[in-house]
């Protein structure tokens, strides 16, 4: 998988594959990754990128000609790449997305800045639209991140166990139950009793009622989904 960042800060995004999970992946070529800078297109004599909002309003705007030539480009050099656009306007990214994704061959992530990028650009060159959350990042970089990192589990080899995957929140309605490790007692909190006896079926049945219980406390609307969907 080729994943390309549309950035102009590059090196808000390089840090984060210097070490653990997803460096293991670029080392073994499961995961490649490219940089294109809107600003190294810009035809402004300054290599300006953004300017004030056409109909009034606070801050700046990035401006299409840059991301119109950079978009291009990379159409050029790959006709299969899909390009997604962070945007806190737009549909929330979910576990089910990262799973879909992961089966794409190259994928561009355009982030915006200041107030945002230019409609028409999105208009013309989305593939898809994805916000993180219902928050005002004060840049794409991070959600690009964010999104590059649950894409990038669920390639196949990524992780170093595939199980992983299968038993983790959001595979199915419920929670995942909590973990626990060693010691068996620290500063005087035993681990739940029931996980100590060995008893496979019972730890089982424990784990599903304390993820029913954790899903009722954080996620009710999760839990209403389970119920609907065990009925
Ligand atoms: N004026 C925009 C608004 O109110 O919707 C916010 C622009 S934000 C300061 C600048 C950039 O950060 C956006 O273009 C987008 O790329 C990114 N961004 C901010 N919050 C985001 C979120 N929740 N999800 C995805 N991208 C986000």
């Amino acid at each position: 998988m080729i994943f390309t960042f549309v950035t102009l800060f590059q090196n808000l995004i390089e840090g984060y594959f210097q070490d653990s999970i997803l460096k293991r992946a670029i080392d073994r070529d499961l995961i490649r990754l490219s940089y294109l800078n809107p600003r190294d297109y810009s035809q402004n004599k300054h290599n300006k990128v953004d300017d004030t909002a056409v109909g009034g309003g606070a801050g700046m705007v990035m401006n299409p000609q840059p991301l119109y030539d950079v978009l291009d480009d990379l159409k050029k050099s790959d006709e299969k790449v899909h390009i997604v656009f962070l945007t806190p306007v737009a549909k929330p990214f979910k576990q089910n997305d990262a799973k879909r994704l992961a089966k794409k061959s190259h994928i561009a992530f355009v982030s915006g800045r200041y107030e945002g990028i230019d409609e028409r650009v999105i208009e013309n060159y989305a593939d898809e639209v994805f916000s993180i959350g219902d928050y005002i990042l004060t840049g794409g970089e991070l959600a690009s991140l964010v999104m590059c990192d649950a894409i990038s589990r669920n390639i196949n080899g990524v992780l170093g166990n595939s199980d992983s995957l299968s038993i983790e929140s959001f595979e199915t309605p419920l929670l995942e139950a909590p973990s626990f490790s060693k010691p068996k007692v620290y500063e005087e909190i035993s681990v739940p009793s029931e996980y100590l006896k060995g008893n496979h079926s019972k730890i089982r049945s424990l784990k599903l009622a304390l993820s029913e219980c954790k899903t009722k406390f954080f996620r009710p609307d999760q839990l209403i989904k389970h119920k609907t969907q065990s009925h």
